[in-house]
């Protein structure tokens, strides 16, 4: 049994919590019923009903579609990337600053990063427009994949919850 309430813990996914008691929460130790809580407080603000399986940026989810039960990553306003072992950012619009005038877009002169060295990748979710990622990479640099969570591992050892029903 979680010590916080439902309603803390929306504070707590809306940032309007105060930060001594956002210390204290985040700082306890796991349990099931506060992810359970926090994916809650998240679920009641998505316009899809779909079965979030976990959170992975601020707009950006893995989540149960309930027709076909196949995981897939999901943004915020319900544009699917594809099955969630695959690189969403393959699908996803990029926008790459390789060049002074665009890093000067979002760094003052002089304090941009030299392009034949560092480029900025972003990426945009193509039915909505928000920014999931960005990448500070050499401009060789292959497309990141940072992200591979193993859920079943999460589920069964961190949060002790049920794994959700998966389509193979
Ligand atoms: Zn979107």
């Amino acid at each position: 049994m979680s010590i916080y309430t439902q309603e803390q813990v929306n504070y707590l996914v809306e940032g309007k919590l105060d930060w001594e008691t956002t210390m204290r929460m985040l700082s306890m130790p796991k349990d099931g019923e506060r992810f359970r809580m926090y994916v809650h407080a998240l679920q009641s603000k998505l316009p899809w009903d779909d079965k979030i399986i976990l959170p992975i940026s601020l707009h950006l989810y893995i989540a149960q579609n309930k027709t076909s039960k196949e995981w897939v990553t999901k943004c915020s306003c319900g544009h699917e990337f594809g099955d969630y072992r695959k690189n969403w950012k393959l699908q996803a619009l990029i926008y790459v600053r390789d060049n002074a005038e665009a890093m000067h877009e979002v760094y003052p002169a002089l304090m941009a990063p030299d392009t034949n060295w560092q480029v900025y990748r972003e990426y945009y979710c193509p039915s909505c427009g928000t920014m999931h990622d960005v990448e500070a990479p050499t401009p060789w640099y292959p497309v990141m994949h940072e992200f591979e969570p193993d859920i079943e591992a999460f589920y069964n050892d961190w949060v002790h919850l049920p794994l959700p029903e998966k389509a193979s």
